[in-house]
């Protein structure tokens, strides 16, 4: 996003999406450590060093399973579901905060038969995320609320 030609003011025009802004399902083959789910970037500036997203999963969608050396605020805006930060998983509603601290195990599931939509506040220099090994997923598991969230309990 060239901020020189950033609007001032992009209206929403529907139920979670704004005026000008790129609706980017993510592209899902069979090997997809995600599913069924969008990103929108709100705001991308240079100036903050930060960068503003909204993604949204549909019921029984998920976000990847994964951890970085970057951080992530993130506000739940739409729906319910579940999330796991490290070794601990929560329910998750609209408008509760959750902070993803470096290096972090970390996922989003649509588990309440409806979306989850989310905010999520990030550097503009950031790092590549690690996906788990079978290793990480074995320990992973070894917490019986991480395994079922993983649903491989
Ligand atoms: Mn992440």
């Amino acid at each position: 996003m060239d901020s020189e030609r950033t609007p001032h003011f992009r209206p929403t025009t529907q139920d979670f999406r704004w005026e000008g802004v790129a609706h980017q399902p993510y592209k899902q083959d069979g090997s997809a450590p995600f599913k069924d789910i969008s990103r929108q970037v709100l705001f991308h500036e240079d100036d903050l060093a930060g960068e503003l997203r909204y993604f949204e999963m549909d019921a029984d969608g998920y976000s990847t399973l994964e951890r970085h050396e970057h951080a992530h605020a993130v506000m739940i805006l739409r729906g319910s579901g579940s999330c796991l930060v490290g070794d601990e998983v929560r329910a998750v509603r609209q408008f509760d905060l959750v902070s993803i601290p470096a290096w972090t195990w970390h996922q989003f599931r649509a588990t309440a038969g409806e979306p989850l939509g989310f905010l999520c506040m990030v550097n503009v220099l950031r790092d590549r995320p690690q996906l788990p090994t079978q290793d990480d997923l074995a320990q992973l598991a070894a917490n019986p609320a991480v395994a079922r969230f993983l649903g491989e309990a």
